[in-house]
Order: structure tokens, then sequence, then C-alpha cells
């Protein structure tokens, strides 16, 4: 069975298909400036001939329809035929109460669209998508796959703010969280790696990327995370700021002058490691320009650290214990200095690092990263989030 999996945003469009018997990436593509001049879709054919295809692309439809057209190519095309794609799943960032994907139907799709102000970036972008698969194939299933659904079995003690009820009552202020689908991906996969019943096992699992959050998984379920109503909540991540006192809105309105608007992109836009270090949101160049000694670079990676290391323990307390600590996505995957520095804060949880082990578990490899005689495991398992899908 074939399965495409699209994510869209604003501007873009990504996809892979998949032969789900074997999970072999079929074909896989993205195409960039939606809705811009100058769109392209690059893409690597059956024969590892790389694409760059120039088009005009004044909206997702146009964008979803060259990726089909693409797909079923004669000489560059995965497929023969759409009809081989049995449905497409779609990223979506922000489900509200849904606690599960959903196969879109028009009662579904009306109720989902009431959640759209959760992800104002993310969702519309998105309905475009769907929108544009089904002008182009009618008949095809259509999956939403939401980033929020695995939170949904937080306890209400995790997931409500301490503000007044009504609030949530009225508009659904909560806590929702983010990066679900790599959550539910690398719960499992760390389970079958140990060789352990997840049932069993405590986990504090941390997804870094660009965007950076963590979460506590027992029995299988989310017990609380670190993102909020919007991804900008928790750890310092690439561009946003993560936790800060709320305050800052009328301190700054006051003292510099500045719009809630404004305020609203410095947090999510210029903060974090590149507000930090000045220099970049990349946690490479980060790194790299750190071990040069640049002061902001070294600041930006210490309290990054500091604030995960922070969180791993608010974190365990969510788990009820921990059994294994799970770094995955780019940074968690990759980042054998930052990942020995936080297990650096973390020696009295009983957790030793082995040096050698941690060196190894990059690059796509998963491993355990702490000595035999540790109370916990630390693990790195790379995530991947389309094949979930
Ligand atoms: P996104 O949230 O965009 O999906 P990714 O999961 O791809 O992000 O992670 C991107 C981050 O991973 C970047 O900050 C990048 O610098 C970091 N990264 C990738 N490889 C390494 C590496 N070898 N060492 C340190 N950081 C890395």
């Amino acid at each position: 069975m074939k399965i495409l999996v699209i994510n869209c945003g604003s501007s873009s469009i990504k996809y892979k298909l998949y032969e789900m018997d074997t999970h072999a990436v079929l074909a896989a593509g993205g195409i960039e400036r939606v809705g811009q001049e100058g769109a392209f879709l690059k893409t690597t054919d059956h024969n590892g001939e790389k694409l760059q295809l120039n088009f005009d692309c004044p909206t997702h439809t146009e964008g979803i329809k060259m990726m089909f057209d693409t797909l079923t190519h004669p000489q560059h095309g995965a497929i023969k035929s759409i009809d081989e794609i049995a449905a497409a799943g779609h990223r979506i960032v922000a489900g509200g109460r849904f606690a599960e994907s959903r196969l879109v139907t028009p009662d579904m799709l009306e109720e989902w669209k009431t959640f759209m102000d959760l992800a104002p970036l993310h969702n519309p972008p998105a309905l475009k998508g769907y929108n544009a698969v089904k002008a182009v194939v009618e008949n095809m299933p259509n999956v939403f796959v939401f980033d929020t659904s695995f939170h949904q079995t937080m306890p209400e003690h995790a997931y409500k703010y301490a503000v007044p009820h009504e609030l949530y009552e009225k508009y659904g202020l909560r806590r929702y969280g983010a990066h679900g689908t790599s959550y539910r991906f690398v719960s499992d996969e760390t389970a079958r790696f140990l060789g352990k019943d997840k049932k069993d096992l405590r986990m504090v699992i941390a997804h870094l990327g660009n965007g950076a959050s963590i979460a506590a998984v027992a029995n299988g379920e989310c017990k609380d995370t670190s993102m909020g109503l919007t991804p900008l909540e928790g750890l310092v991540m690439g561009t946003r700021s993560g936790d800060i006192d709320p305050s800052v809105f009328s301190f700054l309105a006051e003292n510099a002058n500045m719009t809630i608007s404004q305020i609203t992109e410095m947090l999510n836009k210029k903060s974090g490691l590149l507000g930090i270090s000045g220099l970049s949101n990349d946690c490479r160049t980060i790194e790299e320009e750190a071990a040069n000694g640049h002061a902001g670079a070294k600041l930006a990676l210490e309290i990054f650290i500091y604030r995960l290391a922070k969180y791993i323990g608010s974190m365990t307390v969510a788990a009820g214990g921990l059994d294994a600590l799970v770094f995955t996505g780019g940074i968690g995957e990759n980042s054998d200095i930052i990942r020995e520095r936080v297990l650096g804060y973390l020696g009295f949880f009983g957790l030793q690092i082995d040096q050698e082990a941690n060196l190894k578990a990059r690059f796509g490899n998963a491993g355990v990263i702490t000595t035999a005689d540790s109370k916990a495991v630390a693990v790195v398992i790379p995530t991947n989030e389309e094949l979930m899908i």
C-alpha cells in the first residue's frame, strides 16, 4: 500500500511517498516559494538524478498539481498513476480536542476549522493543501494527523493554566503541546529498541530541533509536555525564547514602546539561540563559535543546556520517575556536546555518560549513551514523523 505524506507551510509543500509494506521511500520532494515569484519543486528521481523544476505556483493548488505530475512523470516519476496511492496523510500542527488522527469528512473538517486560531501560521496552509489535493484527486481518502493529539492524555492539572477558569471554557485557553507525531513514533521506537513494553517505561523524551520541546511519557501515554497553548512555551529554541515572565509584554510596551505583535514576533523569531548569541539560530554554528570562544555563543549554549536539564528534572516528576531519557530531533540526534553537558547536570539521577557510545550515536544511529551501572538509561532515537503519519 502506498501512502503519500504531505506537509504544507505558508509558502512550502513537502511530500514523501511511502511503500508501507517495506517502509521504503519511493519519492520525496519539496516545493518552495508557493505564492511568490520563482517557485520550484526539488526532488531526486528513482535514478538518483536531482531535479529542480521551476514553475508558476500562485497558490497551493498549482503546487499540489505539480507534485502529482512529478510523481507520475513518465521519465522521473515513482508511479504510473495517481490511483496507486491509497491515501494522503497530512501533517497538521494544531488539532484542538482531537485525540486521534482523523479521516477527513465534511463534519470533521467543520469542527477542525474552529481550532484554526491555535496555529494561525500552520493550520490555514494545511487546509489549503488538503483543498488542493481534493481539487486534483477528488476520491483519494485524506487523513489529518495532528501534532497535538498525543498530548490529549495529559491530566487536567498538567494542561490547565492557573488563570480564571472561564478563559478555558470560552476560548479553549489551555496547554496543547506540539511535536506529538514525533513523540508517538519515538516512544514506540524506544520501547522496541530497549526490548521493553512501553507500559513498563517511564520516559522523558527531548525533541530538540529548531523548535524544541520535551515530554513525559509513562504507560505509553503523555503525562506532560513543555509546549503550551502555542509552541512558544518551554525550552530555549533556535529563535523562540521558551518560558518567560508574561510581564515582558507590559514592560516592553511601557519601556520600549513595542506593540503586542512586535513583542510576539520578537519572542518567536528573534530570541532563543539567535537572540542570546546575536549570531545564529543554528545549533551547529553556535557550537562551532562557542568552541572558538565567542561569548554570546557560549552563553546561548549554556542557557539552552541548563533550561533543558531543569526541564528534564520537572518532566521526571510528571513521568513518576525515570527509566529512559530519550534524545531526538536534529540536535538530540547529533549533538554529542549538548547531550554530554546536559547529562553533566543530571549525575544525581544516577545517569553517567558513556563517552564512546555518545560519540557513536550520531547521524541517524540509535544508541544507549549511559554506562551499564547507571540507574536509568539515556538513549538516542532518531525520529521519523513522516513514517508515523
Ligand atoms: P526542525 O525543527 O526544523 O525540524 P531539525 O530537527 O532538523 O529541525 O534540527 C535542526 C537543528 O539541528 C539545527 O539547529 C541544527 O544546527 C541542528 N543540528 C543538526 N546536526 C547537528 C550536529 N551535528 N551538531 C549539532 N547540531 C546539529
